[in-house]
């Protein structure tokens, strides 16, 4: 019976209580990314395994580690998303979105899936927001990227957020590059954790970001990613930083990010913070100029970024940052007798067509415990009918802070007027006042 009552592990539940500021977040993430020209795609849930073996790369921890990859009844291989990047570039060239002219910029917002050691900030289940541009070549699309990204923050009133970057140049120079963490690691091999040992000859970068400790400490010592890139990637970085800083955003040069998929080339990028422990990146993205050949488009140069809201909404929590509060119940009109229900039921139907957030009794409460609830949901006004209101077509409209005032409605078809009258006359006054109208 037990199951039958308990998540799976590193899945989270969002709860009435908090979904609000979920919804708050996502609501402003949509704004920016709206701003900047992106529009949104939804892709499924699921892809063919070979979709992420390809972009994120075979010898990626999440790949070789972290996926959700089974069978289908039918014998297919399918893997739930581990990211949004591939799904998205997938569906780009699926739908031939190029047609429509280059950029093409889309955001997304999605769950992701990686079979990772469940703690604070790193779940099995886990959301993403992130932002993709296709056809972009211009360094000035990687600065335009990280500043959605800052927009997001600022928008959000995150601070304390550092911006870091880092070059892991192209193809060629990173031929160079890889020779020399060759070269480096062979004389710690010793050391290294068994699936690192065959990264050596396959892709040695991965182990700049192997996550095992022993592997951790060797590779603070080795060749960093900046020594090698040639003339022509140094300077699209450079630009990179021009761009930066003509938009005034600061960030800091850190020559240890590589980032842990591997369609990433040149510009890569993290925003990090102090304030949540040791999952301490809250976005991660860069450009990834080959991927979409890889997927087996045209040569695209593209570029994009992944922020986790679980670690974006854990930074806000830690920063103290106030998330507005929903809208509560605007009117509760509680009722007495089979006729004056049938009236409300009536009259909330029309308030609610009218997009108030209006409630009436569901459950069979008597009138003082009706009233009771509609304090308890932080009702603003609340309407009580009597049989005797019905006789007399009228009933008591009450704001339910400012109780010594007193109001009255019709019950015909005034009613949803009239309300509204009274309903404005009460805002007028109360923003003139300390008494917050809207205060929960
Ligand atoms: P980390 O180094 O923390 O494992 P990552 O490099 O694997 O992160 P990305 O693949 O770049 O992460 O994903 C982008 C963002 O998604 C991360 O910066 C983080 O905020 C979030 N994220 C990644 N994995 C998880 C997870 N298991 N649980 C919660 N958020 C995650
Ligand atoms: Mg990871």
């Amino acid at each position: 019976m037990e199951l039958l009552t308990k998540k799976v592990k590193g899945a989270e539940d969002i709860l009435p209580c908090d979904s609000y500021k979920w919804q708050f977040v996502e609501d402003i993430m949509r704004k920016e990314a709206e701003c900047f020209g992106f529009k949104e795609i939804r892709t499924p849930v699921f892809e063919h395994t070979v979709l992420f073996n390809r972009s994120v790369g075979e010898t990626t921890d999440v790949v070789q580690k972290e996926m959700y990859t089974f069978d289908t009844k039918g014998g297919e291989s399918i893997t739930l998303r581990p990211e949004g990047t591939a799904g998205a570039a997938r569906a780009y060239l699926e739908h031939a979105l190029y047609n429509n002219g280059l950029p093409v910029k889309v955001y997304y917002q999605l769950t992701c899936y990686r079979y990772e050691k469940a703690q604070a900030g790193r779940q099995r289940e886990f959301h993403q927001f992130g932002m993709e541009t296709y056809g972009a070549s211009d360094p000035k699309a990687d600065a335009e990227m990280i500043c959605a990204v800052n927009g997001i923050f600022n928008r959000l009133g995150v601070d304390n957020i550092r911006l870091e970057i880092n070059s892991i140049g192209c193809k060629s120079c990173r031929q160079d590059y890889t020779n020399a963490l060759k070269l480096y690691f062979e004389e710690h091999k010793d050391k290294l954790c068994p699936t690192c040992l065959s990264r050596l000859d396959r892709n040695p970068m991965r182990i700049l970001d192997c996550k095992n400790e022993a592997c951790h400490e060797i590779a603070k010592a080795a060749p960093t990613v900046l020594e090698y890139i040639c003339s022509d990637c140094s300077q699209k970085f450079n630009k990179v930083k021009t761009f930066l800083n003509a938009a005034d955003l600061e960030y800091t040069v850190n020559p240890t990010i590589v980032r842990g998929l591997d369609y990433y080339t040149n510009t890569v990028f993290e925003f990090v913070t102090d304030c949540i422990g040791a999952q301490s990146t809250v976005c991660g993205g860069g450009r990834y100029d080959g991927l979409i050949e890889e997927l087996g488009g045209q040569p695209t140069p593209s570029l994009g970024f992944a922020m986790g809201i679980e670690r974006l909404l854990m930074v806000m929590d830690a920063q103290g940052i106030e998330i507005p509060k929903p809208k509560t119940c605007d009117v509760y009109i509680a009722a007495l007798g089979e006729d004056a229900e049938a009236t409300a039921f009536r009259l909330v139907k029309e308030l609610r067509e009218a997009s108030f957030n209006a409630e009436f009794d569901i459950v069979g409460r008597g009138l003082r415990a009706q009233m009771k609830y509609a304090d308890k949901i932080g009702a603003k006004f609340s309407i009580v009918i009597g049989d005797d209101d019905l006789s007399a077509n009228k009933a008591v409209v009450k704001h339910m802070k400012i109780r010594d005032e007193q109001y009255e409605v019709p019950l015909d078809e005034r009613f949803l007027d009239e309300f509204i009258k009274i309903y404005m006359d009460i805002y007028q006054k109360t923003i003139s006042t300390s008494l917050n109208f809207n205060e929960n």
